[in-house]
């Protein structure tokens, strides 16, 4: 494996003062200086002027995708420029599956441009850098764009100081060689190389504390790692270590997952809280026991994308940085004219694809019934969600639930909630038959 060494990460650092200057002037920008950017991006992005009420959507993920899609069935005058910073599409769900060699690249590859071609929409290849709420423009590295809505959805970043690493270079360490795995592709990708070239010994997951992406892929990955360890003769343990008592999600279908089917395998370390991270000397320090691993996916508590506290949008209250939102209307700092949904959302919904995807059908409908000049009652997400546990069979176990507010104490409860834990072939089929649903629902 190339080694990064403190010389390595002294160039990292120069390239990071380039775009922390950029950060600077986000910081600047959101607290009401617009007008130096201004200056600085001073061409208008190459798009056709606006045919009508246009409604901006930043980042092409399950959310975004799937809101710049509705927005156009809700409302076909609308126009609608989805502001994605990725020319590929590759999907979180089902990666696993494919880490495990169950399913190709292809399968979970997509055009942003078949996209945007089939429903109707415009795609930008940008990156959004700034916010002016005041004129309604956006600032990208491709120019700037006038808007009468704007739909925030950029998705989660890493806290990597959740696990106790305060220094940068062992954070940039970390994000290197045990990467989590959970918000980029080239993650899954430098995963899957290491789960193929183990040599053995001790491979360390972590599911992190508080609402995190995607509850149950964490010990989906421990399955599927571990099916691969067993088929490939990798003399390998599995080590997940969870501050929680019990799985997150689906307990009990995880838990006689690991326990019928890589007993040898996997080692499931419950009630552990880790305290900090050295990726030199490969450590994990527990409140019990120094863990020294041979390889790693570290998985650090989550927050919402940093992008959302550049723009002030950001709830300071949130202990993990959410989009500070209207939770029926998705408006973000009060701004009518701005929402933000997906992972970077405060609720306590669950952070997935399937629950950006439905709450993104809602906001689509309501942000169309605005520009009427009309209002729609609420709608609670749908959250379904399967976890392959085995590949030989191909067996899932799966959850299900809707979410409901109640006023008088102020939280958010469950409704309609069921969890199907005994694994089965059907389940794993329908597995992909969900993934494919919802593919050609984003991409035509
Ligand atoms: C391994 C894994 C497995 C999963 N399995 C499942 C599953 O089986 N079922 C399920 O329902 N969910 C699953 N999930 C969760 C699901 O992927 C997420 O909940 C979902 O992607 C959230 O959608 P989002 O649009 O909010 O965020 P994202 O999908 O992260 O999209 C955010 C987008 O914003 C873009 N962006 C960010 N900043 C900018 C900027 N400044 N300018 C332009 N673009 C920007 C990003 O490039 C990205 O494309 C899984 C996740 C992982 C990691």
């Amino acid at each position: 494996m190339a080694k990064l060494t403190r010389r390595d990460f002294t160039k990292l650092s120069a390239a990071g003062i380039a775009s922390a200057t950029l950060s600077s002037g986000q910081a600047d920008a959101a607290s009401g200086s617009p007008a130096a950017l201004a200056s600085k991006i001073s061409r208008g992005v190459d798009l056709p002027p606006a045919k009508g009420h246009r409604v901006v959507v930043i980042g092409g993920g399950w959310s975004g995708l799937t809101i710049a899609k509705y927005l156009k069935i809700h409302g076909p005058d609308l126009d609608v420029v989805l502001v994605e910073r990725r020319s590929v599409f590759i999907s979180h769900p089902i990666s696993g599956l494919w880490l495990a060699g169950m399913v190709n690249l292809d399968a979970i590859s997509f055009s942003y441009l078949d996209a945007a071609d089939v429903n109707g929409y415009a795609y930008l290849n940008a990156s959004l850098i700034d916010v002016d709420r005041e004129s309604r423009k956006i600032y990208t590295d491709q120019g700037w764009l006038a808007y009468d809505d704007l739909v925030l959805t950029p998705g989660v970043d890493y806290n990597y100081a959740s696990l106790g690493v305060e220094d940068p270079y062992h954070e940039q360490l970390l994000k290197t060689r045990y990467p989590a795995g959970f918000v980029s592709a080239s993650e899954h990708i430098s995963l899957k190389n290491k789960v193929q070239n183990f040599q053995g010994g001790l491979f360390v997951l972590t599911a992190p504390p508080g609402i995190y992406r995607c509850s149950a892929t964490p010990y989906e990955r421990a399955c599927l790692i571990a099916s691969v360890f067993k088929k490939t003769n990798i003399k390998g343990k599995i080590v997940l270590i969870d501050s929680r008592e019990e799985p997150a999600v689906s307990a009990e279908g995880f838990l006689s997952a690991f326990d019928e089917l890589y007993g040898d395998t996997i080692e499931y370390m419950t009630s552990t809280v880790i305290r900090s991270v050295d990726p030199e000397t490969r450590t994990i320090v527990t409140d019990f026991d120094n863990i020294v691993f041979d390889d790693a996916s570290i998985y650090p508590r989550i927050r919402g994308a940093r992008l959302l506290e550049h723009l002030g949008l950001a709830d300071p209250k949130s202990a993990q940085m959410e989009a500070a939102i209207d939770h029926f209307t998705y408006n973000a700092g009060g701004d009518k004219h701005v929402y933000a949904a997906g992972d970077c959302r405060p609720m306590p919904f669950s952070k997935s694809g399937g629950t950006a995807r439905s709450e993104g059908v809602y906001l689509a409908k309501l942000i169309a019934a605005r520009a009427m000049g009309k209002e729609i009652p609420w709608e609670s997400p749908h959250t379904v969600c399967f976890s392959m546990v085995n590949t030989e069979p191909r067996e899932a176990i799966m959850v299900n639930g809707k979410y409901q507010f109640d006023k008088a104490s102020s939280q958010w409860g469950h409704f309609e909630n069921f969890a199907i834990n005994e694994r089965d072939e059907a389940k794993g089929e329908k597995a992909l038959e969900w993934a494919e649903e919802h593919y050609r629902d984003m991409f035509g």
